[in-house]
């Protein structure tokens, strides 16, 4: 029977080890019934503002409850890594997300979890079930993440840790152990403060937290499979990969005291690329360019599609 770890000299050792491996924060999570937050996840559902992502309405109830996730789940992992790099793609130039220019965050955060693993394994000296998600479970992350007291959710829809902004990936570790740790919620970090819904170019932030994803440049250009219609062509502006507009008004990004991790070089061959360059690549030109990069994994035909985009967008402008 799994036994309770409520030192919390315990919690400390991981979180040491933790920044070792270039994590920005870890906290820890019983697995409480999060039922806000499953209705919150079901009501977007229900008004159709996840677009067309339709797997999203799939597995609600292991979303739910993580212990249909792991038998016997007595702890939720939440792990934050910074990719808080200061380049800038140019103006008039196409814009493409600060995730997208450095290594896929899914390899990077999984390995760093794997080695935080063997060392709780070996913290602990027993037997130890465990799975890790990066993106690759139906997880409720942010939730978890605000639960173990790491952030808090912005009014822009994501998660903001105090000393490292919103540029995090997240990942998780599930064990069948209980590792007690007292660190409460954070309160509400974006006060009066509403500069992400005021810019956002395509008024996709309905309100505070509401995200109609239909209408966000991220979903349209890294989620949406089919061809644009006419409208979203023109919707996603001059941006071949993702949207940064509502992290980067954030003040909450302005002075972190965490930047990215060591792990997150920019490739300087991904700034300031043309779209000529994009609609002119072949398959192995695109492999060279993109493998192990988050474009890599849009592919070449959903790339030019955005690429045609933004090259009329252009020249419009
Ligand atoms: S990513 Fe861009 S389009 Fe989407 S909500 Fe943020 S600012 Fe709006
Ligand atoms: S821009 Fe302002 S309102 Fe939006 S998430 Fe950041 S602090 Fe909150």
């Amino acid at each position: 029977m799994a036994m309770a770890v409520t030192s919390t000299n315990f919690a400390r050792t991981i979180r040491k080890e933790a920044a070792r491996l270039g994590f920005s924060a870890i906290g820890f999570s019983l697995p409480v019934p999060q039922s806000l937050a499953i209705e919150r996840y079901k009501a977007m559902i229900d008004e159709k503002r996840h677009g067309e992502m339709t797997y999203m309405e799939l597995r609600i109830d292991e979303r739910a409850m993580p212990d249909l996730l792991l038998p016997g789940l007595k702890t939720v992992i939440s792990a934050a890594v910074s990719y808080n790099h200061p380049l800038q793609n140019s103006s008039g130039k196409p814009d493409i997300s600060k995730y997208a220019l450095i290594d896929d965050y899914h390899t990077v955060v999984r390995k760093k979890l794997e080695e935080l693993l063997v060392f709780l394994k070996s913290l602990l000296g027993e037997e130890l079930n465990a799975t890790i998600s990066v993106d690759s479970s139906p997880v409720l992350e942010k939730t978890w993440a605000e639960h173990s007291g790491i952030g808090k959710t912005g009014k822009n829809t994501l998660l903001i840790l105090p000393s490292a902004g919103s540029y995090v990936f997240l990942g998780e570790i599930l064990i069948d152990k209980e590792i007690i740790d007292k660190k409460p919620p954070l309160p509400n970090l974006c006060g009066s403060c509403s500069n992400c819904i005021d810019s956002c170019p395509t008024g996709a932030l309905i309100e505070s937290g509401r995200l109609d994803a239909s209408r966000c440049i991220s979903y349209l250009t890294i989620e949406l499979k089919r061809e644009f219609s006419a409208e979203e062509s023109s919707m996603i502006g001059n941006h071949l990969f993702g949207c940064d507009h509502c992290q980067e008004v954030c003040p909450h990004n302005k002075h972190v005291s965490i930047t990215a991790d060591r792990s997150f070089k920019v490739r300087p061959n991904l700034l300031n690329i043309s779209t000529e360059t994009i609609l002119n690549l072949t398959k192995s030109s695109f492999r060279n360019l993109f493998y192990g990069t988050p474009i890599f994994r849009l592919g070449l035909k959903r790339l030019k599609r955005n690429a045609q985009a933004v090259s009329e967008n252009l020249r419009k402008s």
